[in-house]
């Protein structure tokens, strides 16, 4: 059975999508989990039923989180460039790891925002 939550206004609505995916959350009612694996969606969500899998988030996530953890490494990478400019190893010991735990970190949230946002939106398939 498949639930639809009460309509809202649009704004009001793509917020609250995408608050409920950033938590990783079922964006049709917030309680359920949306995600069952690091990055895989559910078929449905366990406490409405909400056909969660439908949604085709593609691209999207990983383009954001690149485009995210570019604006925060790369000001890094070139602040400590113009303070005293240490070795290039000890930059790369630095700024790959960092590079690879924000992007690793941070994409299944920002899938669950691409998500909630489809949702919002009313983007399946
Ligand atoms: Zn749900």
């Amino acid at each position: 059975m498949h639930i639809e939550q009460g309509e809202t206004s649009g704004s009001s609505r793509i917020l609250t999508g995408l608050g409920r995916g950033l938590r990783r959350k079922c964006p049709n009612c917030g309680h359920g989990f949306a995600f069952s694996g690091y990055l895989k969606l559910r078929t449905a969500c366990e406490c409405c039923d909400h056909p969660i899998g439908e949604y085709r988030c593609d691209d999207a996530p990983p383009y954001f989180t690149i485009f995210l953890v570019g604006h925060i490494v790369i000001p890094g990478v070139l602040a400590m460039e113009q303070s005293g400019s240490p070795s290039m190893m000890l930059q790369l010991g630095i700024w790959i790891p960092v590079t690879i735990g924000l992007c690793l970190g941070l994409l299944p949230f920002i899938k669950g925002g691409v998500l909630g946002t489809q949702w919002a939106m009313r983007i399946k398939g």
